[in-house]
């Protein structure tokens, strides 16, 4: 859904040109219109863009018949062609309410084997299972039974509302579809375990435009489809209700008058569909090989953007997944990536959460962010901002635009620490607060033992209470040392610094720093500075 929302907004933006409408900029679209007249005034020109859609859809279709099996660009091909074949049926939709309203919109009765229908409608679900790993059941009291109906809009309207209870449900949720034909009646119920909606919003959210963002606001969607059920129900004399109860579920029902069912099969079926988990494609991606210099985090719940962003990155970064907030924070913790790439809209912890955590926490608060978001009006950039994030891109965003501000971060980063010297005696810094909080908390449990030559860079780590990976990788992002070369090169400058301004001998300047052997000392010593501590005396 957010992925075709990009698609959308693309030739939304397009259309502004096309259409002769340049002068309204998106960005004023977006903030200046209510949600409801941008989409009425997208209603307007929905037909002009049917043409163009499926001059996408067809050569797209062309070009995937030409690619070999499984590579890269036919998974790109097909994610556009999954979110075009979207769009078309969100348009499909819009036109269908506007002509609803204008009293043109046409019946098509079929006379088709309506448990069979729903059966193959339901399996066509199956990888949302595993997208939202959720299971999927469909019980029927009988096997097979004959209707005269509108399928075509049967099937968007029960689309609709399976789809629904995928996006409001839960992590390793319930969706039940019962379906009860009589003589006269069809009831198709769809039960949901998911978020449910609050009993003030039960009727409004029949509403064309209309949707609960104040509740959930990461997942997206255009508010239209429980309207085009409801209106449809209703043209095809039928009804849709609804019993709901927040935080515990939904039940959407529609019943229909179909005068008369020919049953051909009377024993009752069922049909299940279990998920078998998306974490396993997420952890095989985790698991490739980490050959490449510099490794990104790509967080988001929505899989065919991180495949997306995966297929951007791959060539040139070793590549880690998270599925949502919880899981970046832990990769980030245990594997201290050298960049972050956030959705701003995810379940349970948004992007905004996420980067504030991430900068409040000292093992990973060095480690650059950047946010994307569908949002782009300039208070939501600036909540990015304010969390701490180090850039912000809007969707739909540009491949190549997000690749250079990805190089540009590393590089700067990397200038940063190239330039790190301990300025013993000048307290100048280069870093900000965060980094230069760590370096000193370093540098202040050296001081305190620089005299044990017993102390090592894994004592250090111990007294910072960090694994030695952590303090590792944390280290070597900040000034490009090793932790054992931190320790030495910070014993060194302080050698030199009592060289130059206090009148010590060298072999007590070398048990100053925690070397019982000059020779040892006067070697380490020269190969820093360049020269032998005589020299500095
Ligand atoms: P969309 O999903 O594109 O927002 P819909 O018209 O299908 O539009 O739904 C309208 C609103 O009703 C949704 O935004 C959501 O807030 C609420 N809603 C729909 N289905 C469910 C459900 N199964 N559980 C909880 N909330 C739902």
């Amino acid at each position: 859904m957010r992925y075709f929302s990009i698609i959308l907004f693309i030739i939304f933006s397009n259309f502004q040109v096309v259409a002769g409408l340049n002068y309204i900029q998106s960005d004023t679209v977006n903030q200046n219109l209510s949600d409801k007249a941008k989409l009425s005034f997208f209603t307007g020109i929905s037909h002009e863009f049917r043409t163009p859609l499926t001059l996408i859809q067809s050569p797209l279709e062309t070009l995937i018949k030409k690619q070999s099996e499984n590579s890269e660009t036919k998974n790109v091909y097909e994610l556009m062609l999954s979110n075009t074949n979207k769009l078309k049926n969100l348009i499909n939709q819009i036109l269908d309410l506007r002509k609803l309203d204008d009293n043109e919109l046409q019946i098509n009765i079929q006379n088709l084997d309506v448990v069979k229908y729903v059966n193959d409608l339901i399996n066509s679900f199956e990888h949302y299972c595993n997208k939202y790993n959720c299971n999927l059941y469909y019980n029927s009291n009988y096997s097979s039974a004959y209707i005269s109906f509108d399928f075509q809009k049967f099937e968007i309207m029960l689309s609709n509302l399976i789809s629904n209870a995928f996006k409001y449900n839960v992590d390793n949720g319930d969706i039940i579809i019962t379906l009860v034909i009589t003589d006269k009646i069809m009831k198709i119920e769809v039960k949901d375990t998911g978020i449910g909606i609050p009993d003030e919003a039960q009727n409004e959210i029949f509403n064309r435009y209309s949707r609960l963002t104040e509740y959930y606001d990461y997942r997206e969607g255009s508010g239209i489809g429980l309207a085009y059920v409801k209106e449809m129900a209703e043209l095809l004399n039928g009804s849709l209700s609804l019993e709901s109860k927040h935080h515990q579920g939904s039940v959407f029902s529609l019943n229909f008058n179909i005068g008369y069912a020919k049953i051909v099969n009377e024993k009752p079926c069922s049909l299940q569909i279990k998920s078998n988990n998306a974490v396993k494609n997420i952890d095989y991606i985790n698991n490739t090989t980490n050959d490449k210099e510099h490794t990104l985090l790509l967080v988001d719940d929505n899989e065919e953007l991180i495949n997306y962003m995966h297929s951007i990155f791959i060539n040139n970064y070793n590549i880690l997944i998270a599925k949502n907030g919880n899981e970046a924070i832990q990769i980030a913790e245990s594997e201290i990536p050298d960049l972050i790439i956030s959705d701003v809209m995810m379940p349970e912890m948004d992007g905004f959460e996420l980067c504030t955590l991430l900068k409040n926490n000292r093992i990973t608060n060095h480690i650059p962010v950047i946010l994307l978001s569908a949002k782009n009006n300039n208070k939501a950039i600036i909540d990015g901002y304010n969390t701490g994030a180090d850039d912000y891109i809007s969707k739909p965003f540009n491949s190549d635009i997000l690749e250079l501000k990805v190089q540009n971060l590393l590089i700067l980063k990397e200038k940063l620490r190239n330039k790190f010297s301990f300025n013993i005696d000048t307290e100048k810094t280069i870093y900000k607060n965060s980094d230069q909080e760590f370096i000193n908390n370093c540098i202040e449990i050296i001081n305190k033992n620089i005299q044990n030559p017993a102390f090592t860079a894994i004592k250090l780590s111990d007294e910072l209470n960090l694994t030695q990976r952590t303090f590792y990788r944390k280290i070597k992002a900040l000034t490009n040392k090793t932790p054992g070369d931190f320790v030495k090169s910070y014993k060194m400058e302080f050698a030199a610094l009592l060289l130059k301004k206090q009148n010590l001998k060298i072999y007590e300047v070398a048990s100053e720093v925690g070397y019982e052997d000059v020779v040892s000392f006067s070697n380490t010593f020269k190969k820093y500075h360049g020269e032998l501590p005589s020299k500095f005396n």
